[in-house]
């Protein structure tokens, strides 16, 4: 048995290794320490080997967790599919969302934001593979979604998110150029979330500057049919 902590470091060392062979300086790449299924218990354990950002897909399983949590200094961050009814619970706990792929949402986050909290983090999710079947927003409606998403209040746009085909590291390559072609109209964006466990160096080598890691840190999830509470 691996211990988190051993996993961490393991990981660590696999970022470090991919921003040397990228040219890129040490600590370029964020690491998000993907917590879905896991208890707080796993992730008190990643933060005391010193990690501090999480990412949850379920909202109710996050919040129940960060609450758990709450004494520790942790950034947790939504990375799951937004429903509407679930934006407040969003805006209220959460510093960052990855997953917004539709005005609506972004709209209803701005609202719903508590005003004595900085400005939510907001990435806009892409469907780089173009593929009907999942989430995000289309390149071609991205430029009118990211400008109306930037002028709302109590969100801060930082940047983009995709979930590939796995295997397909093209799609990093393409959401790197997507988002410098959106630099031209929209200053200030720096974040580009792409790469998990088994892609994160492809990832690394196209620009990513936060990978999204769950099992190589936490072993495999139980994938349960219904959220855990
Ligand atoms: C589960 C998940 C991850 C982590 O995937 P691993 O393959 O376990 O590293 C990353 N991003 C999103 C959006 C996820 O849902």
């Amino acid at each position: 048995m691996t211990s988190i902590a051993e996993n961490l470091a393991t990981v660590r060392a696999r970022l470090r290794a991919a921003e040397a062979a990228a040219g890129r300086p040490a600590g370029a790449v964020t690491l998000l320490a993907v917590s879905k299924t896991q208890p707080a218990e796993a992730v008190r354990a990643a933060y005391e080997a010193g990690q501090t950002a999480f990412g949850e897909n379920y909202v109710q399983e996050g919040v129940a967790k960060a609450q758990a949590l709450a004494e520790l200094p942790l950034d947790w961050h939504f990375i799951g599919p937004i429903q509407s009814n679930k934006t407040r619970a969003i805006a209220e706990h959460f510093a960052w969302v990855h997953s917004v792929d539709r005005l609506k949402i972004a709209q209803r986050l701005a609202e719903q934001r508590p005003a004595p909290l900085p400005p939510l983090q907001v990435l806009i999710q892409v469907n780089i593979d173009d593929e009907a079947s999942k989430a995000g927003v289309s390149p071609a409606e991205l430029p009118a979604l990211a400008q109306a998403v930037a002028a709302l209040p109590g969100l801060t746009l930082r940047g983009l998110m995709c979930i590939p085909r796995p295997g397909n590291v093209e799609a990093f390559q393409g959401l790197a150029k997507t988002l410098q072609d959106l630099h031209a109209t929209i200053p200030g964006l720096d974040t580009l979330s792409m790469g998990m466990s088994d892609d994160l160096e492809a990832a690394v080598a196209t620009g990513a500057t936060l990978v999204r890691i769950g099992t190589a840190i936490f072993g495999a999830r139980a994938y349960p049919t219904s959220p855990t509470p």
